[in-house]
């Protein structure tokens, strides 16, 4: 692509917009010093200069007293000057008459003329002052200003928009983010490590022809950490960070999301080594399609720009393109391929020991209670992201202020993971005596259910305190471990608990309510899934009716049968809800007297842990 490499070798030789502001200090300066030197002169020069007229000159001449003059006829002026006691000379001047005799006259008093006259006493000072003391405090102030910037650049707020495009580039000469700033994702860390090293030293790498790849995508769900790795990646090899999310290249006019690509590569290239970061790069990378009623030209050429940019660059040079999306698989193709992002680098939910860990890189910020149980708190948030967890500690962080402690104990934290998982706790929300009766059966026939089966895991708390989410009570269940595989047994019991709560409705009260809503989502997902993606039925055995089209962000699905297998996956599904239903109203039948009690402690408590729990279901 001729074209390009033009283009990249034209951009590499234009004035760097961000140094504008120097150049014109630099521009101010010398005129100053200009000025300063044209006003300073005729002063140092008049000082001793003093003027007189032509027939006093003729009679300084005849009386011997002129050693030296200058005929000046341009400026139609005689400058001559008078021996004074010692080394003192007084010079002085006249205007210049034409006076035919002036030669004659000065060589009959002896007098050196047509020499220039030495103005002052010590021209070595004159030189000093009038050109090396400017030049001295251009440069000084110069490399003071060069010191602002630069601390500008890294200091506090580091986002600069610069650029012709105007595109929202954040540019970081250092990020100040280290890998021990993200926890866990240990592979993502491994993978990444390479290229801090790459970063530190290129020499190595170039020096036995490897290539690193030129740029790296970050894959996982949102709030992962893959800003952050990035930006760890950056700290680490303490190179500047230039960001830009690919919401922003999306811009009204046509053409504008190409420039600000090529901005951001020439600034990068200025800038090497650095690390380029393309966030929710899928808004510009998306598949491009042959069909041309939607036709989105800006998107697209913003993508070739992009694509056309990472051929061009020299990879040798120390430019590391990293990328974030949480929906891989409606990239383009071409963005994969060997050359552009052929790395990528899974970043995934946290597992236990990860939440664990990242609740503790962020209570390292917060005056904690001694011997708080982290493990506790990372078990009660399986399935929570980094960003979520970040977000319970300062949500336990606020609750303690709110409190007014100085410290954050086990129970803030305890009472941040309902606010962030389940939405806030709505204390003033009414209901009345009636429903909240039906909402206190209903959620001890969740945990009754769920206590009375075995491989069920335990119940930690419940309570029938409004939720801002909308639900009225809330049964927690952890477990004990991680779980990453499920039994069809673990599962049909996961279903019976969660039929547990109509199914004390209906014992009780003879009728039902919408309550269980949520409840009946839930255990049909379960049911279907059962049927349609783990093979746990008898009549379709290992066949995959359903495939998961996309892994983040809720895993949809889209059915991959005839419609008449469908309606047979509905049969089973229902089947399967219904037999999970029966079985926890036989349980709650056999088990009345405790449904009973429990319900009518947690009215009065409204909310009670797993331990009261277990230990009234034992007496
Ligand atoms: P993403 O870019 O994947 O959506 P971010 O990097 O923006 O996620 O993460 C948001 C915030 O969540 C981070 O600023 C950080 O406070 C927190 N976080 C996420 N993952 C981690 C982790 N592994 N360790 C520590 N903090 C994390
Ligand atoms: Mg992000
Ligand atoms: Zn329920």
């Amino acid at each position: 692509m001729p074209r390009l490499g033009r283009e990249c070798n034209m951009d590499r030789n234009e004035k760097m917009p961000q140094k504008k502001p120097v150049i014109a200090f630099y521009a101010i300066m010398l005129l100053a010093m200009l000025l300063a030197n044209a006003a300073l002169f005729p002063y140092l020069a008049s000082r001793q200069v003093v003027e007189v007229g032509y027939s006093e000159f003729v009679q300084m001449l005849e009386d011997g007293k002129v050693d030296r003059a200058e005929i000046d006829t341009d400026g139609r002026q005689i400058v001559f000057s008078v021996p004074g006691e010692g080394d003192e000379v007084a010079l002085y001047k006249t205007g210049l008459t034409g006076d035919p005799q002036l030669n004659e006259r000065l060589l009959a008093a002896g007098v050196e003329y047509a020499q220039p006259i030495p103005q002052q006493n010590s021209p070595l000072l004159s030189f000093l002052i009038s050109w090396i003391f400017p030049l001295l405090l251009i440069f000084g102030l110069g490399w003071l200003m060069n010191r602002w910037l630069a601390k500008k650049m890294g200091g506090m707020n580091p986002a600069m928009s610069f650029g012709k495009s105007g595109a929202k580039i954040y540019a970081e000469a250092e990020t100040g983010k280290t890998f021990a700033d993200v926890a866990g994702q240990e592979e993502a860390k491994e993978a990444l490590r390479e290229i801090v090293d790459f970063l530190h030293a290129p020499e190595r790498y170039n020096e036995i022809g490897a290539k690193l790849p030129k740029g790296a995508l970050l894959v996982g769900p949102p709030g992962t950490g893959k800003t952050l790795l990035a930006k760890a990646v950056a700290g680490e090899a303490h190179v500047p960070f230039f960001s830009i999310s690919g919401s922003e290249f999306v811009e009204m006019f046509v053409g504008m999301g190409a420039a600000k690509v090529r901005d951001l590569f020439r600034q990068a290239n200025e800038k090497a080594p650095c690390i380029v970061f393309i966030d929710e790069i899928d808004t510009i990378g998306k598949k491009r399609d042959g069909a041309g009623m939607t036709g989105n030209d800006e998107r697209e050429q913003t993508l070739n720009q992009l694509l056309s940019e990472m051929d061009g660059f020299d990879g040798q040079k120390g430019v590391v393109i990293l990328a974030a999306t949480n929906r891989p698989e409606s990239l383009d193709p071409a963005l994969l391929r060997p050359g552009r992002f052929d790395r990528r680098i899974p970043v995934e939910l946290p597992d236990l020991q990860g939440r664990e860990a990242i609740l503790k890189v962020h209570a390292r910020a917060v005056h904690m209670d001694d011997g708080i149980d982290f493990g506790a708190v990372a078990r009660a948030t399986s399935g929570a992201s980094g960003a979520e967890l970040a977000n319970i500690v300062n949500e336990a962080a606020l609750r303690a202020v709110r409190m007014g402690r100085k410290l954050v104990g086990q129970n803030d934290l305890e009472e941040s993971v309902e606010t962030v998982i389940a939405g806030y706790q709505r204390k003033n929300a009414v209901l009345s005596q009636h429903e909240k009766e039906i909402v206190a059966y209903h959620e001890i026939g969740h945990a009754l259910v769920a206590a009375r089966q075995t491989n069920s895991a335990p119940v930690t708390k419940i309570t029938i305190v409004p939720r801002t989410s909308g639900a009225l009570g809330y049964t927690m269940q952890v477990d004990e471990g991680e779980r990453h595989l499920m039994s069809k047994e673990e599962l049909e019991n996961k279903i019976a608990t969660l039929t547990g709560g109509r199914a004390a409705e209906e014992l009780i009260f003879g009728s039902v309510t919408t309550g269980a809503a949520n409840d009946i989502e839930q255990a049909t997902k379960l049911a279907r899934a059962m049927v349609s993606r783990y093979g746990m039925s008898r009549s379709f055995d290992m066949v995959a009716l359903e495939t998961v089209t996309n892994q983040y962000l809720g895993g949809d699905t889209a059915l991959a049968c005839s419609a008449e297998t469908a309606s047979r996956i509905d049969e089973e599904v229902v089947a399967a809800v219904k037999a999970a239903h029966e079985k926890a109203l036989n349980l709650l039948k056999e088990n009345a007297a405790k449904l009973n009690q429990l319900a009518q402690y947690l009215l009065e408590r409204e909310t009670i842990t797993g331990d009261e729990f277990m230990a009234m279901l034992a007496d």
